[in-house]
């Protein structure tokens, strides 16, 4: 049961874009999906040798003796800095702008390559002075900033494994990650500025440690942001007295393919954080090889991916899948609504961006920030140096799509709605903007060699034309190597018995019949059971919020019914203030009648609550999880701390 109205919408790509693509129209795209299905490792290891530098090539390619723990490129030894930096300088990029960095101010400041490899040079050599060696854990936490970015690359650099936690987080959640990590250093700023305030940084870093369990910690970096009050500790070091000193060469540490470059630990949406380990080779070669197809990079781009370094798109997409293929790109460390909703566009026009991506929930409230203040519409704004826009973090429903179409890229430009996860380390399911025709709602069709499926319970094929359970049939490159310190969850979580040595991905997913594209239909355990009736809830918030003229967001959950089996409950919040009383009735029964007209009488919500918002992680997600506890009435007794409003629990707890 899906809207049949929204699937037959197709964007075939602009001529012009197809025109010197990467992947040039679909029989190219085909083509290289043929050669990955003629031979697997052979189109993997032709990708390794064009698109990564190797210290010592390698003659291995996959290794699949210890599954699900898989090897790539086993035998070569790499540095993904050199890759990311000294490359572009030796080829003749030494000058070009690497970053353009806009602060939350508004102050830019431009990096170029040879700038941005001594930078990374000197940090890497400051950090070997205090100690930190090859396998080392760094954990930072740190404000978006050049700063961030070079203390990554240092830490690839000398082969130590960064981990770096989101700012937003608290003491608590960051004691756990350094814990679970065993860092031995913390990079962090004294404070952040965003959307105008200072935030503390270092304070959270003091009382995270303060907190016991951080005794692996024997510095703290400090990078000097804002010149703001802290206190000093005997292991703390300002960055600037560390690596002003410092000689701006550094011989790269050497590592093998399989060494870990991060750990990451995931936001949480679904349950305790992991510490997800990623490679140095396969991880690189995904990295560079995706942002180069999926967003048509060229030469002359100028590339603005928007997520935070904190999150695994800000570390594929800014720190190195761009930087690797020497491209010139945005770095900003405010926030979109500062000083007002108008600020991506404001900067979009400034810089002359080419490509932009960004996240639904980002979309979304910009949509409703430019209804409130249509000072802060796009329209204002000249947008028309963009060519591509992309899409990540959640499925993109329909009607924010045709907004961000139209009113971003003019009608112009193709959107890549990018499905893939912190685990997956790169694009996964993605339309390539110069080959795919698209349609809103659907991340289409599989990256060139990512063997994507949707299966049942068993492990079965399910037809076109059906929902299922999103699977990777085979093992990529830049895969999920383990969980930090806990193998025996990794192989659990991902590789389940019953799916016969299938990545589980966690999600739900349908392809229509005609195209075999792909939809997110939400994760597995969003998927609702009425009355026999199956409904991924994403279908029912994508009608929720069709109605655009009522509907800001949509969350929508099962809760057990004695009746129906399972409930429908919609959380809503609309484009006006949150209604009470009959206001609130009358509302909610027209969203009924709504959603009974877009899908049908089955998918009515039975309940439907007000909220100023919804519980959202740092990374702008739903937590469906919770919401699921209030739908059923139940105290909340999970793990609540990456949740970024916690008030919002208690509002929509109370029944309208
Ligand atoms: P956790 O795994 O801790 O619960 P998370 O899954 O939210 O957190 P990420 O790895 O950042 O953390 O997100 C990956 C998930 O985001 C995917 O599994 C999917 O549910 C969703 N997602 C990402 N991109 C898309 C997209 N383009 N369309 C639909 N869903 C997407
Ligand atoms: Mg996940």
């Amino acid at each position: 049961m899906s809207s049949a109205e929204h699937t037959t919408k197709v964007y075939p790509p602009p001529a012009s874009i197809v025109q010197g693509a990467h992947v040039s129209g679909m029989e190219a795209y085909r083509k290289l999906c043929a050669e990955a299905e003629a031979d697997y490792e052979g189109y993997w290891a032709r990708l390794a040798r064009e698109f990564v530098v190797w210290k010592k090539p390698f003659t291995k390619v996959l290794n699949a003796s210890d599954a699900p723990f898989y090897k790539w490129f086993e035998d070569g030894t790499l540095n993904v800095s050199y890759n990311c930096l000294d490359r572009n300088v030796e080829e003749g990029r030494g000058d070009k702008v690497a970053i353009i960095f806009e602060a939350d101010d508004g102050q830019v400041t431009r990096v170029t390559y040879r700038e941005l490899l001594e930078k990374t040079c000197r940090m890497a050599n400051g950090l070997r002075e205090l100690g930190v060696k090859k396998g080392d854990r760094v954990v930072i936490y740190m404000p978006m900033s050049v700063e961030g970015v070079v203390a990554m690359q240092a830490c690839a650099r000398i082969g130590a494994t960064h981990s770096v936690v989101f700012g937003g987080f608290s003491a608590q959640s960051l004691r756990d990650r350094i814990e679970d990590a065993g860092a031995v250093m913390v990079i962090t700023a004294d404070e952040q500025m965003r959307g105008g305030k200072q935030l503390p940084l270092k304070a959270i870093v003091d009382e995270a440690i303060g907190l016991g369990g951080c005794d692996s910690v024997r510095h703290v970096v400090v990078y000097r942001r804002t010149g703001g009050q802290i206190a000093w500790t005997s292991r703390d070091r300002w960055l600037h007295e560390l690596v002003d000193k410092q000689p701006s060469t550094c011989e790269p540490e050497w590592v093998e393919a399989e060494h870990p470059l991060f750990l990451l630990y995931t936001s949480g949406s679904t349950g305790k954080p992991k510490g997800v380990q990623h490679s140095s080779g396969g991880y690189l070669l995904h990295a560079t090889l995706t942002t180069k197809w999926t967003f048509d990079l060229k030469p002359d781009d100028v590339f603005w991916c928007t997520a935070d370094i904190g999150w695994v798109t800000g570390h594929t997409y800014i720190t190195y899948g761009p930087l690797a293929n020497g491209a010139t790109e945005i770095v900003f460390e405010g926030v979109p609504t500062y000083p007002d909703a108008g600020r991506f566009w404001k900067m979009i026009q400034q810089h002359k961006a080419t490509i932009f991506y960004t996240a639904p929930t980002a979309i979304r409230s910009l949509i409703k920030a430019a209804e409130a203040n249509p000072s802060t519409h796009p329209r204002h704004y000249d947008l028309g140096s963009l060519r591509i826009l992309g899409s990540v973090g959640e499925p993109i429903n329909p009607a924010a799509w045709e907004w961000y179409h139209e009113h971003v890229g003019g009608g112009r430009c193709p959107i890549v709605d990018t499905w893939w996860q912190t685990e997956t380390g790169g694009h996964m399911i993605t339309p390539l903007p110069g080959a795919t025709p698209l349609v809103p709602g659907s991340c289409t069709l599989p990256f060139p060699g990512i063997m994507a499926a949707i299966v049942d319970e068993t492990g079965q094929d399910v037809p076109n034309g059906h929902g299922g359970i999103l699977v990777i049939k085979k093992p990529w490159p830049s895969m999920i190597r383990t969980i930090w310190g806990d193998p025996e969850r990794f192989k659990k979580s991902y590789y389940p018995a019953e799916l016969k040595g299938y990545y589980l991905a966690g999600d739900g997913a349908s392809r229509d019949a005609e195209r075999g594209y792909f939809t997110i239909t939400g994760r597995i355990d969003d998927v609702l059971n009425v009355s026999g009736h199956r409904m991924g809830t994403m279908e029912i918030e994508s009608a929720l919020v069709s109605h655009t003229e009522l509907v800001a967001e949509a969350a929508v959950v099962g809760r057990p019914d004695e009746t129906t089996g399972e409930a429908i409950v919609a959380f809503v919040v609309l484009k006006r203030p949150r209604p009470t009383g009959e206001e609130a009735k009358q509302i909610a029964n027209e969203l009924r009648n709504w959603v009974a007209k877009e899908i049908g009488p089955i998918a009515k919500p039975k309940d439907i609550r007000f909220g100023d918002n919804l519980p959202k992680t740092r990374s702008g997600k739903i937590m469906r999880r919770l919401l699921r506890s209030i739908a059923k009435g139940e105290a909340i007794t999970q793990d609540t701390s990456t949740l970024e409003n916690p008030a919002i629990l208690e509002q929509l707890a109370q029944t309208n």
